[in-house]
């Protein structure tokens, strides 16, 4: 893809440039800030969800803000942002949470059927962020909490990547203290802010899903970057404006306070990791030894009440690995599953040559098992894993992964009762 660059100040400090174009059209521009030889590079983008305008008002506000010359360098000497304002601008344009063929962005991730994720997917490979800080809105009012008198009270939730096969840089400690950060920064600001939480009607606590749909889990594994999602309270009738305002200013100081963070951490986020050499597939949430005190506000007396949820699953345990193969070799005649592959720029070779492979034999009512064996790799698309990205493969393809494109029907990778997997796993080639 080719990229327009439009130098709007004559200076190094402020470009722009369109990333592609949505269904209807209309551009996806990226606004450049900081200076290019800066070394941490942070990518943040807002409005996947077309109806959630509060968080791109933020974002449009740190854009506003840093557009005089040389402030957005003086504060932050060592980022390069990008800045994606609008990356569902036909879902915008209608209000709607989905683009405009009805896609919902923020779960298109893995199959990148949207025009919208593939030119955003195409910018990040290219542009490479260590971060990208993915800005939305959620309400704050559910029926299951209602009917307890309960309504979300937090100004802004961030989470950071939560499936277990997310390899990056900067270790857990450090993304932790990122996140205890940004909270403490806001609080003396008069903002709360706390770890993003799904209250389910079972009373269960968690944080985000583990899933690879979303922007957060897929970028960080496809590209190592730390993906770090900030949720705005979406406002009600009653916040007025007053309220409305409170809201964006606590969103647009969290993306601050998120830059002033990646920032003191630059030099363990711009390190390059090494791929694991086994690849978690299942996990399982498992219960915290402590419960969750969660703040709520009561919409009757507007008091805010302090609730303890007992059944809290933060962590996740790994059920099952697997160690990293070289290469899998996918049947070309399985059309649609290559040209997701290709959308996320992966590339294959060919083999005449007859190889060892492992492939999977189905058992009734059992899960799949591993043999090997020799097999003509004539009419299959071979995917090195070791290229760059790569051990999202093992996510997408391996038949017992949670995450595994076999999830979806039309691509018909179904273990089959007769024909097993289609999918081949290759230890060892000689190509490779
Ligand atoms: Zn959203």
């Amino acid at each position: 893809m080719s990229y327009n660059l439009v130098d709007t100040s004559g200076e190094h400090s402020a470009s722009e440039e369109i990333i592609g174009l949505s269904e209807q059209q209309r551009p996806l521009t990226v606004r450049f800030l900081g200076r290019t030889d800066s070394p941490l590079r942070v990518f943040i983008m807002a409005g996947q969800h077309g109806d959630e305008r509060y968080g791109r008002k933020a974002v449009n506000r740190l854009v506003k803000v840093f557009s005089q010359p040389g402030k957005f360098e003086s504060r932050f000497p060592h980022i390069q942002l990008a800045v994606l304002e609008n990356a569902n601008p036909d879902g915008a344009a209608k209000r709607t949470r989905n683009n405009a063929i009805d896609i919902d962005l923020n779960r298109d991730h893995l199959l990148l059927d949207s025009k919208e994720n593939r030119a955003i997917h195409g910018f990040v490979g290219s542009w490479k962020p260590h971060v990208i800080v993915d800005v939305h809105n959620f309400p704050s009012r559910r029926k299951h909490l209602l009917q307890k008198d309960r309504v979300i009270y937090y100004d802004v939730f961030v989470d950071v990547p939560t499936n277990p096969a997310v390899q990056l840089s900067i270790i857990k400690d450090q993304i932790s203290d990122i996140v205890q950060q940004v909270k403490s920064e806001l609080s003396k600001h008069g903002f709360s802010c706390e770890r993003y939480t799904i209250v389910q009607t079972s009373g269960k606590a968690r944080h985000s899903t583990p899933d690879i749909v979303d922007a957060r889990n897929f970028l960080a594994l496809r590209y190592s970057a730390l993906a770090i999602l900030l949720e705005g309270r979406s406002p009600t009738r009653e916040d007025g404006s007053g309220g409305r305002k409170h809201i964006v200013k606590a969103q647009y100081r969290a993306v601050l306070s998120v830059l002033r963070q990646v920032q003191s951490y630059r030099k363990q986020l711009v390190k390059s990791d090494r791929p694991a050499a086994r690849i978690p597939i299942r996990s399982k949430y498992v219960l915290s030894g402590h419960p969750l005190e969660m703040i709520f506000r009561n919409p009757k007396t507007n008091d805010l009440d302090s609730v303890i949820l007992a059944e809290y699953t933060p962590d996740l345990l790994v059920t099952k690995y697997v160690d990293l193969p070289k290469a899998y070799a996918v049947p070309f005649s399985k059309t649609r599953t290559i040209e997701i592959l290709s959308r996320h720029g992966f590339s294959f070779t060919r083999s005449d040559a007859v190889e060892p492979v492992e492939y999977y034999v189905p058992r009734m009512l059992k899960k799949p098992k591993i043999r090997t064996g020799e097999r003509s790799l004539k009419d299959y698309a071979i995917f090195p894993v070791g290229q760059k990205g790569g051990s999202v493969l093992v996510l997408m393809l391996e038949p017992r992964s949670k995450y595994g494109l076999y999830r979806y029907p039309d691509l018909k990778l179904e273990i089959g009762l007769e024909a097993g997997y289609p999918i081949l796993r290759i230890r060892h080639n000689m190509l490779l």
